[in-house]
């Protein structure tokens, strides 16, 4: 019999994250049955429609005024709805992205059910005798890879990083169908609230959703050449990422980290210039689909992973560079 999965989706401002297509897709790798979609909102209404369209059988909507963006602030209401839930459905595994959301609230619904949890998943299997997942995860900062065999406890709960499987691609073809329930949330469940949110300033496109991304390190010597890959950036319609080293310098700000203890991210193209390549900066970009790197030393780190290098200082490697791009964007 094949696992009973579920997915549990997020929701931002009312929409379906993207996200939830690439847990869906993940989702895969264990049963060829799309699983049940579970959303927890506000108002669900807009974002199940979207799971639909992603052919899923099910979408069940946990709704409470508390639950808006998923809970976010404090998560005390989507922990509560989210283990009441499987506590009573007790499915065999769900699966949760390893967002804000993810991250917060997946350990703690783990720990009120009594259930195992891997976080930061990067790939999963199933053991079909047994019917335990099966997953993989970075280890000592992302220099080995560790596999871990879940135990016969259910529901097993994978935390799965962002940006690694290929979102699912919608059908068109709605045949599965919304079960809305409302939570009957106790007042003393819920001890944080969200008071206040601080919209972060920002231009362009977002560090984690762009196509392209324009990444300097330390090699850059000074927060000054940063203004020069965000020109690139900016040509290339894509956005402006840093190493730690930068960061930690003060030369970008830390929203701008791409890596371990940074963002993750899954550009088309991922350009680094004075980024030597630690496994702990590679973490955050192991989901590029083509890596250029231009870095001075032919011995970097950077250049097993890079697609298209180039051997130099950046200094001269990237007004020629940037040249070329803006001619062939005018061609
Ligand atoms: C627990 C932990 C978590 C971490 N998390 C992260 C993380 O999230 N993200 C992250 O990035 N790091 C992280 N780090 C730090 C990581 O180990 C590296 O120290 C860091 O990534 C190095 O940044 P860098 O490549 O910019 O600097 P360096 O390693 O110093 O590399 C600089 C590179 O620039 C090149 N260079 C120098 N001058 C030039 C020039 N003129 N032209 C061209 N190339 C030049 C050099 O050849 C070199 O390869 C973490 C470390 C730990 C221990």
């Amino acid at each position: 019999m094949p696992p009973r999965v579920v997915v549990v989706g997020e929701v931002q401002n009312g929409s379906l994250a993207g996200i939830t297509a690439e847990l869906l897709s993940a989702a895969r790798k264990i049963s060829d049955q799309l699983p049940v979609v579970v959303l927890l909102a506000d108002d669900a209404g807009k974002a199940a429609q979207t799971a639909l369209d992603l052919g899923v059988p099910a979408v069940i909507a946990l709704q409470h005024p508390s639950l808006r963006d998923g809970g976010a602030g404090g998560f005390d209401a989507a922990v509560f709805a989210l283990a009441t839930f499987l506590g009573q459905e007790r499915p065999d595994v769900v699966f949760v992205a390893r967002t804000d959301f993810g991250y917060n609230v997946a350990p703690r619904v783990a720990f009120r059910l009594g259930v195992p949890v891997a976080q930061d998943c990067i790939d999963l299997a199933l053991d079909k005798p047994s019917g335990n997942v099966v997953v993989t995860r970075p280890v000592y900062g992302g220099n080995a890879m560790a596999v871990y065999r879940f135990k016969d406890k259910r529901p097993q709960i994978v935390i799965l990083r962002p940006k690694i499987f290929e979102p699912l691609a919608p059908t068109g073809a709605r045949v599965g169908e919304i079960r809305t329930v409302g939570i009957d949330l106790p007042d003393n469940r819920v001890r944080a609230r969200l008071v206040e949110t601080a919209k972060e300033s920002r231009q362009g496109v977002r560090l984690e959703d762009a196509e392209v991304v324009v990444a300097g390190g330390r090699g850059l010597g000074g927060p000054e050449p940063f203004k020069r890959l965000q020109e690139l950036a900016d040509v290339l319609g894509g956005a402006l990422g840093a190493s730690r080293a930068a960061c930690d310098a003060g030369w970008i700000d830390h929203s701008h980290q791409v890596g371990l203890t940074g963002k993750s991210i899954g550009p088309r193209v991922y350009i680094t210039v004075g980024i030597s390549g630690a496994s702990q900066h590679m973490a955050g970009c192991s989901g590029a689909k083509a890596i250029v790197a231009i870095n001075k030393d032919p011995d970097a780190n950077i250049f097993k992973d890079a697609r298209f290098g180039v051997v130099g200082d950046w200094q001269k490697v990237l007004p020629a560079f940037v040249d070329t791009v803006r001619e062939l964007g005018r061609s």
